[in-house]
Formats: structure tokens, sequence, C-alpha cells
């Protein structure tokens, strides 16, 4: 039973001495007492299908038991050394996780959120490179650190600070939203219903978006050299935005004309990384580019903070220039988190779980779509990264009012279901479950929004 302060207590408290800028999800928001897998519990008892994990950070299922075992076994022997001296855990996870990583990248920073491997993926590139300017997307996200506050660009989380110094905004490459693309664009089962002018071998919008990343590039890039570019492999808090296919590849080879590194940003992978989409164990990989630098937090310790960066050992030697540590970074118990991560991956086939119930996931809420084409504007998604686009007018795609959206939403959690929310705009329900759902779960959580929406529509 749930042995906490009551629930008005938990409220005063958190009005009174907690960060008040702290929003919380629903009117009258949830307790949480207990997780188990892809259901939470909250404090009378009640279950709920978890389909955002905690922001995706729930990666193979709430207190996963072999994850918790690994764990305690760990925290009875030693939680912390500081890496000033050695301890086998952090070795053999480094040496564990870089084999999950193609190409060169082979030497990893390990820290403990995802800002702060931003953070140092900034200084990396511009360490390496001797170029201060670094480009990100608009509706990026990379960050809360007044450094990676400037990589991110949506307003709601930006603060007036210097922070964006020496960084530059390309255009979004998103084919719903965006200026170009389509119905060819997205390398995902399910496509958008807007018309383009690619046709399924050749995205005309892919090329768009890289002269708009070139323009950038042309005009703001001192003596025509960059730092470095940082892109999601798939936009998270932006809304589970892909861009189209192709895109990706040519940016990252345009940058490197420049003179300037590449940097996936797999935080949100996890939303993207660590078999979420199914296909591939990274995002990037889905879009056939290898990066100089990857970030990843988030799932990589399902819900443990922890986060790493790693890069290629010519980067790297550039960073040896002066002393670097992290108190907490590669902990015992954060590697041995770590690793007990991948062996439940591998364990329950977490990744081909992704790619089965997430294109089930996505061809059931397609029909969803087609049944309410008015206010369901675009389902996407790979795996188990999923975003649902809600919006009051198909052709103009004109988001769906804000309280339409909370309406909407508020009844999936009174039915039991925890829908994710985003996009520039909060319109796009955001669906990054715990790896570990099924079907059937998938079938219980359609239900649910297509009642959700059909009372609505009621309304
Ligand atoms: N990058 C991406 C893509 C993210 O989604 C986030 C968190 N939402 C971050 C970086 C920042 O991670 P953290 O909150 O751990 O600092």
């Amino acid at each position: 039973p749930y042995e906490g302060p009551d629930f008005d207590k938990i409220r005063s408290i958190r009005a009174n001495h907690l960060n008040p800028a702290l929003f919380t999800y629903y009117k009258t928001p949830l307790l949480i007492h207990q997780g188990h897998m892809q259901w939470l519990f909250d404090h009378n008892g009640v279950r709920y299908l978890d389909l955002f994990g905690g922001i995706v950070t729930v990666s193979v299922g709430h207190c996963h038991p072999k994850v918790n075992e690994a764990t305690k076994k760990q925290l009875d022997k030693v939680w912390h050394t500081t890496n000033i001296y050695l301890h086998p855990k952090i070795h053999e996870y480094a040496e564990r996780l870089v084999a999950t990583l193609p190409g060169d990248l082979k030497v990893v920073y390990f820290v403990n959120s995802g800002s702060e491997a931003n953070d140092l993926a900034m200084m990396m590139a511009r360490m390496y490179t001797g170029c201060y300017d670094l480009i990100s997307f608009r509706n990026a996200y990379h960050g809360m650190s007044p450094a990676t506050n400037g990589l991110t660009a949506h307003s709601t989380w930006r603060f007036n600070i210097a922070g964006n110094f020496g960084i530059h905004q390309t255009m979004n490459a998103d084919p719903y939203r965006g200026e170009w693309g389509g119905k060819h664009c997205r390398d995902s089962p399910v496509q958008t219903t807007r018309s383009c002018n690619c046709s399924p071998g050749q995205c005309v919008a892919s090329g768009k978006y890289v002269d708009q990343l070139e323009e950038v590039l042309r005009y703001s890039a001192p003596k025509g050299r960059v730092g470095g570019f940082f892109a999601e492999s798939i936009q998270g808090v932006g809304g589970t935005v892909q861009y189209p296919k192709g895109f990706l590849k040519s940016a990252f080879k345009l940058i490197r004309n420049y003179g300037g590194v590449c940097i996936a940003d797999e935080v949100s992978p996890v939303q993207t990384g660590f078999g979420r989409t199914g296909e591939h164990f990274w995002g990037f990989e889905g879009h056939d580019a290898i990066p100089d630098i990857v970030t990843m937090a988030k799932g990589m310790g399902n819900g443990y903070p922890m986060a790493a960066v790693v890069t290629t050992p010519a980067i790297a030697k550039t960073m040896s220039a002066a002393l670097h540590f992290n108190t907490f970074g590669g902990n015992p118990v954060a590697s041995t988190v770590g690793m007990a991560v991948l062996d439940a991956i591998e364990a329950d086939q977490t990744q081909a779980n992704c790619r089965d119930v997430g294109t089930y996931f996505l061809l059931e809420l397609a029909k969803l779509r087609d049944e309410f084409p008015n206010l369901v504007g675009d389902v996407r998604g790979k795996g188990l990264m999923i975003g649902v686009e809600l919006v009051s007018d198909p052709e103009t795609r004109a988001p769906l009012a804000p309280a339409d959206v909370l309406a909407i939403w508020e009844q999936c959690k009174d039915m039991g279901v925890l829908y994710g929310k985003g996009g520039f705009f909060g319109n796009v329900f955001r669906i990054k479950p715990p790896m570990c759902i099924t079907k059937s779960d998938v079938d219980f959580a359609v239900a649910v929004l297509r009642k959700s929406i059909a009372s609505f529509l009621e309304k």
C-alpha cells in the first residue's frame, strides 16, 4: 500500500517548495506509487498503461526484474569510486556499449544527463574543428543547460540568456508541416496523406531542405567553416518529426564539406536509440549515416540517471588538451544498470518487439486517421517511436486548439492510458512506451483513443 504523504499534502509541498516552472500532466495529476514493466500504479492502486515511459526514459520496462536484480547486487558491493580507481564495471560497460556502434565510434565519456552529454558534444565539436559556430534545427530539443538551451529551438523552452551565441538554426526538414514534402518522403510504414512532388525513389523535399542548410552555411559560417551540426535522428520533443528519406545523409556530407562534425542526438531515442525504431539499434542507422559524435541518455539506464557521449579516437585526442573529469559519470551502479539494460534488450528481444508491435501500432493508428480524417492529421514514426498529430483542418494542417487536445488526452488517462504530448503546438500525441508492450496493449490503447476522439467529436 501507498505510505507517502496524502495527495493534498504532496500538492502543497510541490506548490511551495518545488521549481514553480515544473509542470504536471493532467488536471488532477497522478500520484505514482509503483511501476511494473509497461504499467504504472497510482496511490489508490489504479493501473495505467504507460505509453510515454516517463518521457521515454523507461526502455525495457518499469522495475525490470533482471535490471533490478543486478542493481541490488551492485548496491551491496560498492556505489562509487569516482573513477580515480579502477573498477571493472565501467570498463566492461564501455566495451559493450561501443560494440553496438558502427564505424570509428569507439571512445566513451560517461556523464549524467542528456543536456550534459550535449554540452560535452558541443565542446568536442568546437575543440576538434577550431570553429565556434554550430547548427541545429528549428523545432529541435537538445537540452536545458545554458549551452544546450541555445541549440534547443522551441521558444517555450528557451530562456533569455546568451546561450545561443554562435548557434544557427536551419529550416526544419519536416515533410508534414514543413514547406516541402508529403506522401513519398518518410521512412515509416505510414506515409502522410499530403501530396508531394517526390516519387518513391527520389525525394525532392530532401534536396530542398539540404539547400536551406547550405544557405545557412553560406551566409553564416565564418570563412566557410562550421564546427558541427546537431540532429535528433527522429525529433522527439518536437513531435516525432521524421526527416525526408536521404536528408540526413546528404546533410552530414554537406556539413563535412564545411569542415564540421556531425552529432547524432540519440537522447530522445531512447527516444531513437537502443533498438526503439525496430529495424536498427541506433536511429541514425535508419538514415544510412554515421555521425562523428553520438549522445545518449534516458532509456540507457531504464530510468536511472546516466548518459554518455561516444566519439572517434581523433576527436577524443583533441579533448586531451585539458584534464576531463566527471564525478558521477560511469559509476559502478550506473554501469551495472547500463549493462543490465543491454542484457534485457537482448534477452527480451525488445528490438524485434519494437519492430513488430510498433508497426502494428502504426497501422492501427493509420486506420484511426482514416476514420477521423478531419481531426487526425498525421500518423508517423518507426518502431515504438510514434506521433499522432491532431489538427482542426487537414488541408491547412492548422493544429487542434490546446484545450481540445487536452480534452481528448484527459479522457484517455481516465480510461487508463497515459499518452505523451508534444510538438511545437502541443498537438501531437507522443507514443514511446517501455519497449515490452504487446499487441493487446496496442488494441487497448487504440480503442481508448478511438473512444476519446469519438466522444470529443460528439460534444
Ligand atoms: N536531447 C534530446 C533529444 C532530448 O529529448 C532531451 C530531453 N527531453 C535532452 C537532450 C535533454 O536531456 P536531459 O533532460 O536528460 O538533460
